[in-house]
């Protein structure tokens, strides 16, 4: 089933579109099937779990990406975990991951996560609050800024979580045209199961999927 499920959204999605396999809560045979199906880039919302997986998977030549929010006492182990960050929403977390990324002389690569929808009890900076955060983050030594990551509301209808994305893109274009030192604006990240043939639509090159691949997820974590 994974196998297919993933043979058939590798199939649909346009060259230029990268695919995260969201894989909270699935197992390390779940996500072995996923790599062996053609998943590259693995998406992981908690550090203690990704530590695990990582652990029983070992290097398996993916990429390991942050989806969820981290938390200022996990970033010393996120930096050896993780390739990218995909969540950073102030330029604490940011000054951080950079103490961090110092002492053990790597340079991470980070997305600024976009509350799209300026919902209060959601992480992410305001669409307004972006090209400031970036500005500042990006006179950060050991980070590089390669893309903007957004979640969107939970809509009913679906189609109305379009004009978050297109809002999204939009300060993507704008943070590209700044030509900001260490910012190289490469990834718009969005779209997950229900929403990414929208989100492409919007301008994304890399969605997020799981439920799609797995499955009804678990209802542990
Ligand atoms: C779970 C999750 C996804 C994938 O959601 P599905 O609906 O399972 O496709 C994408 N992004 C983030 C940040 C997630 O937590």
């Amino acid at each position: 089933m994974i196998k297919q499920n993933i043979q058939q959204i590798l199939n649909e999605l346009p060259a230029n579109v990268e695919l995260i396999a969201a894989v909270k809560t699935r197992c390390a045979s779940e996500i072995l099937q996923a790599i062996d199906a053609g998943i590259t880039i693995i998406g992981q919302n908690y550090v203690q779990e990704a530590a695990k997986i990582y652990e029983e998977i070992g290097n398996k030549k993916v990429k390991w990406h942050l989806i969820g929010h981290l938390q200022i006492n996990k970033a010393k182990q996120a930096v050896q975990i993780f390739d990218v960050i995909e969540t950073i929403d102030s330029l604490k977390l940011a000054k951080e991951i950079d103490k961090r990324c110092a002492s053990i002389n790597k340079i991470m690569q980070v997305f600024i996560e976009i509350n799209s929808a300026r919902e209060p009890n959601k992480f992410g900076v305001f669409p307004e609050q972006a090209e400031i955060l970036i500005k500042e983050i990006s006179k950060l030594p050991h980070i590089k800024v390669t893309g903007l990551m957004t979640m969107g509301p939970v809509c009913s209808p679906l189609e109305d979580i379009r004009p978050f994305f297109k809002e999204t893109k939009k300060i993507f274009e704008e943070i590209k045209l700044l030509n900001l030192k260490n910012v190289d604006m490469k990834y718009l990240c969005m779209g997950m199961s229900d929403s990414y043939l929208i989100a492409i639509q919007e301008g994304a090159n890399m969605v997020r999927i799981g439920m799609k691949i797995f499955g009804q997820r678990r209802r542990t974590i």
